[in-house]
């Protein structure tokens, strides 16, 4: 009898793991065929400029990258290596007096596992010809790490509570930011970009990035078809969204104070919706997010090269590396 049932255990393990390996097959070969998936096009004529109000826009090579989609059809830029001159974008915005602010969030474990390494290699790669603020939010503010700040740079810790729910600690900094733009930021800073703390910068993350709303491309989605976009798909969610235009990853996300100041209030007002009615979209802020820049276009979008995961693997598209997702420890960190 013993000897039946291990022998029926052993099978039913092993046609488990076959369909494990099946599985796992099959994702790769999704990634694989995912490369040959064409981005969509930009609507323009060959060798034609955008027509923006914006000369730096309008000043966009975007047909130095014919391998990928370089406007959107709003006629928005994508930012991809290749494209800008780096340096028409700082001398813009040094004249032009720009001031950046950072937002970064490291509560709990996240301040002592990431913080440090976000914030040097910031100090290398972003934004390094303007003034940037770093502006950190945390539940243990003698824990930040002292980083050395090159000139022009400065850094201001606040105070916030931590919540039981990573989720919450995740959807409640929209609030957080909406409330620091109206109370600070909107008086100091023509700019601000927000940013997940588990990621480090490995280039140049530079002024090309600014403007009025920003949006980065997802690594793992910007060449899958819009089907596969993992939005919020229940009716009942403010986030629901049955079509769309890219799926946006809310790891980065940025603009003018006025421009974050909307994105943030709009998310925050759809999360606060969900939860009177007891629901959570399915990637809670980054659902909301994503039905933002669907109803209201962002007016630059970022190439993943913004934000790369080198869990994908090589990628011809990918020339430049800026920033690259750390090492998610999420059975440590997630409580
Ligand atoms: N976060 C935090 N402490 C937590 C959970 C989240 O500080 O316990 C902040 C942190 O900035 C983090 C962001 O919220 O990068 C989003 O969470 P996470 O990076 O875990 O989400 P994922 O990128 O894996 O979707
Ligand atoms: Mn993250």
């Amino acid at each position: 009898m013993n000897k039946v049932l291990i022998y029926m255990l052993r099978f039913v393990k092993s046609r488990q793991q076959g369909r494990q390996e099946r599985r796992r097959r099959q994702e790769e070969r999704h990634r694989f065929f995912q490369e040959l998936y064409a981005m969509g096009k930009c609507p323009l004529n060959y060798n034609e400029k955008l027509k923006s109000q914006n000369e730096l826009d309008s000043s966009l090579d975007l047909w130095s990258r014919v391998d990928v989609q370089t406007c959107t059809k709003w006629g928005a830029p994508i930012m991809w290596e290749g494209t800008f001159d780096p340096g028409d974008f700082d001398r813009h915005h040094i004249q032009k007096r720009t001031s950046v602010a950072l937002t970064v969030f490291a509560i709990g474990r996240y301040l002592e596992v990431y913080l440090k390494e976000f914030l040097k290699s910031a100090e290398q790669y972003f934004m390094v010809e303007l003034p940037v603020t770093y502006y950190i939010f945390t539940d243990i503010p003698e824990f930040v790490p002292k980083v050395k700040l090159m000139k022009q740079r400065h850094m201001k810790v606040i105070q916030v509570k931590n919540q039981k729910r990573w989720q919450d600690i995740s959807m409640l900094r929209m609030k957080t930011i909406a409330d620091f733009i109206e109370s600070h930021i909107q008086h100091w800073h023509q700019y601000i970009f927000c940013f997940d703390v588990d990621q480090v910068f490995v280039g140049r993350f530079g002024s090309e990035a600014l403007g009025e709303t920003v949006g980065l491309l997802h690594a793992f989605y910007y060449r899958s078809h819009v089907k596969d976009y993992t939005y919020d798909r229940n009716p009942e969610s403010a986030a629901y969204m049955v079509t769309g235009d890219f799926y946006y990853h809310a790891a980065i996300f940025g603009g003018t104070w006025q421009g974050v100041k909307n994105i943030t209030e709009f998310c925050h007002q759809g999360i606060m919706k969900d939860k009177e009615k007891n629901i959570e979209a399915l990637w809670h802020d980054e659902s909301h997010l994503n039905k933002y820049f669907w109803l209201h276009k962002p007016s630059k979008v970022l190439s993943p090269e913004y934000c790369w995961s080198t869990i994908i693997g090589f990628r011809f598209d990918i020339r430049v590396h800026r920033l690259l997702w750390a090492t998610k420890f999420y059975d440590i960190l997630r409580t």
